[in-house]
Parts: structure tokens; C-alpha cells; sequence
């Protein structure tokens, strides 16, 4: 018989808690949806399941804006969280205030290295709720992490990352630093959706796919999405 959903998905997403993904992976089992996992969902396989309704969650991908100079090696945060090398003096460069620049600056940490966290938000944390804010914020105390706020990346220059105030302008330079590295937002990933919107298929999008947002978010969206409570916008040309 036709399972009523289908899923395709190539990986799980390297920041998915293991314990949220198994109970995810249980519900599905047991809802009878039909998982296809290491597939990657392009158009002509999705329109060859002849589906009545797409719900297309393709996530966020990474942000990495450039920062020039010649100085201390720059590396992307999710590559940190997968495991690259980082020794010494390391200065985690924190543009949205989100999970991401905390869970890389305690993991450096954990790991014997230097820490500096250098946010261009108002506080750490800023755009998670205060009750995570609060227990990284301790943690991070406790593991002796240097906080400093309202700064963005400019450039590198020697073995220094040189800062922006966001909002006096003034420069701030910051010595001894052997590796940047950058946690500058999500953008979604839109182009799944785009393509089968343009080719007349009846598609919603939830989630990361929307702009980046929350596991609740993307949760609730999703199921309203498979509810029907979601309406499939029209085409825009
Ligand atoms: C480091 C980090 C820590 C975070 N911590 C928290 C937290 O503590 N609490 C919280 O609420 N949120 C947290 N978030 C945010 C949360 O991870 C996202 O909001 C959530 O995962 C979005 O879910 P999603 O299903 O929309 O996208 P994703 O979880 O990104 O899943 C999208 C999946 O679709 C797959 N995919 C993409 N294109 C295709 C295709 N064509 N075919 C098949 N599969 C495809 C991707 O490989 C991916 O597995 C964190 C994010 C990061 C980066």
C-alpha cells in the first residue's frame, strides 16, 4: 500500500540533539511515514511520487561572510562543532546572538583552548530564551570565557582580529589570537521550494526554509503544514 508520507532526507543536521532526532525518527516509525534516508529530494524525483501536497523543509545553510587581511587562520563554526582543530587562542566571532556562538565557545573550551566570544549582539544569547541564555552564560563563566559585546569582525592583521563597535564606530583590537572563529547566521534554503513552485506543484515550506528560527518552530510548522493549516502561496513571477 501507498504510505500516506513520505521523507527524504541525505543526513541529520549536525546540530540536532541525538535524543530529539531518536524520538523524531520514532514518531515517523510509528505514524507509518516511509523514510528515505542519504536521499537527496530533487524536482523530478519529488514530482515522480506523484504527491498531492510538498512539504519542503531543506533547512538553513551556513553564513560565512568574508573577512579580509592576513592574520589568524578563520573558520566556520559548524565546522568546529564537527570537529576541525583549534589550538591556542581562539576568538569565536558571534554575529546573531543565536545557540550557535555559545555551543562553539563552550565546546573550545572544553577543549583546553583560550576563549575570547565576541558578540555583535546587545547580550549573548540575545535571540534564545533566557532560561538557555542563563545557563550557558554560567557555564561559560565557569569555564573561564571572556565575554565582550556589541563588536563585529573588520579585518585580520598579523596575529590580531581588529573590531567595529556597532554602535560608536570605534575600532577595538584584539591580540594573540591563533584561530577566528565565525558564527554569522543561517540563511535558508530555498531553491527546493522555489523550483517546484514554479512548476505548478501545490508546496508549502516550514522550518530553516522559512529564514532561520527554533526546533519548536520548525516542529510546530511542520505539523500545521501536514495538517493542511498551512495555505500553498501562489506563484510569484
Ligand atoms: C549550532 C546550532 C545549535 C542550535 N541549537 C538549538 C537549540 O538548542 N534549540 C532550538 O530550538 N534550536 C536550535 N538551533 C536551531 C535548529 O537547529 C533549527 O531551527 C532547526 O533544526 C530547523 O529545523 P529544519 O527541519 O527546518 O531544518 P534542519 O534541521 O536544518 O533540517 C533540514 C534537513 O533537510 C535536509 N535537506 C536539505 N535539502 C534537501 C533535499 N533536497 N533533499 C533531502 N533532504 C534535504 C538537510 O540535509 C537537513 O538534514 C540550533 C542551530 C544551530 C546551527
Amino acid at each position: 500500500m501507498r504510505p500516506a508520507a513520505r521523507c527524504v532526507t541525505p543526513s541529520v543536521h549536525p546540530a540536532t540533539a541525538r535524543s530529539r532526532t531518536a524520538w523524531c525518527r520514532r514518531q515517523a516509525w510509528l505514524a507509518g511515514c516511509d523514510v528515505r534516508y542519504g536521499t537527496r529530494a530533487g524536482v523530478d524525483e519529488v514530482l515522480a511520487e506523484h504527491p498531492d501536497r510538498v512539504i519542503v523543509a531543506s533547512g538553513a545553510g551556513r553564513y560565512q561572510p568574508d573577512i579580509p587581511g592576513d592574520g589568524p587562520p578563520v573558520l566556520h563554526a559548524w565546522d568546529v562543532l564537527d570537529g576541525a582543530g583549534v589550538s591556542g587562542r581562539a576568538v569565536v566571532a558571534d554575529w546573531g546572538g543565536d545557540w550557535t556562538g555559545l555551543a562553539v565557545a563552550e565546546v573550545l573550551a572544553a577543549r583546553g583552548v583560550e576563549v575570547r566570544l565576541v558578540t555583535a549582539a546587545v547580550a549573548v544569547g540575545e535571540a534564545i530564551h533566557q532560561y538557555q541564555r542563563n545557563l550557558y552564560i554560567e557555564r561559560l563563566d565557569l569555564a573561564g570565557v571572556e565575554i565582550l559585546h556589541h563588536l563585529r569582525p573588520l579585518r585580520r592583521d598579523g596575529d590580531a582580529v581588529v573590531f567595529e563597535h556597532v554602535f560608536s564606530l570605534r575600532e577595538v583590537r584584539l591580540d594573540g589570537v591563533d584561530a577566528l572563529v565565525v558564527s554569522a547566521g543561517r540563511s535558508g534554503d530555498t531553491a527546493l521550494f522555489e523550483e517546484l513552485q514554479e512548476r505548478g506543484v501545490s508546496v508549502v515550506r516550514v522550518g530553516d526554509a522559512l529564514g532561520a528560527r527554533s526546533f519548536e518552530e520548525a516542529i510546530r510548522e511542520g505539523t500545521e503544514a501536514a495538517l493542511g493549516a498551512v495555505p500553498a502561496p501562489a506563484a510569484v513571477h
